[in-house]
């Protein structure tokens, strides 16, 4: 619960739960077959530390762990994982093309 009178670092201990949502969804993601990697997807306002561990593919096996432990944000880190897919040709299935996700939408 947050309540007003709640100071900076038992916010933080509350961020700091978003750390089960994040094992959950790696957990799903690797008993997935149609997830390859994941990405770190950071917050806008991201400290430095999170903002460079975004933009990067992480092989299931070694992915670095949320919530940042060298995040350095006076909220704590909001990092989340973002799956990265398996293209249909590496699933099997074949004559359908993969979206073009470079345009973001
Ligand atoms: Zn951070």
């Amino acid at each position: 619960m947050i309540d007003s009178r709640m100071k900076p670092e038992q916010l933080k201990r509350v961020t700091g739960r978003f750390g089960e949502s994040n094992r959950r969804a790696l957990a799903q993601y690797r008993e997935s077959d149609a997830v390859k990697a994941v990405e770190i997807l950071v917050a806008e306002d991201g400290c430095d530390a999170c903002k460079a561990a975004a933009g990067k593919q992480y092989d299931l096996d070694d992915v670095p762990v949320l919530p940042n432990p060298e995040c350095t944000h006076k909220k704590g880190c909001r990092c989340t994982y973002v799956a990265i897919t398996k293209s249909y040709a590496e699933l099997g299935i074949e004559g359908v093309e993969d979206p073009d996700l470079s345009g973001g939408a």
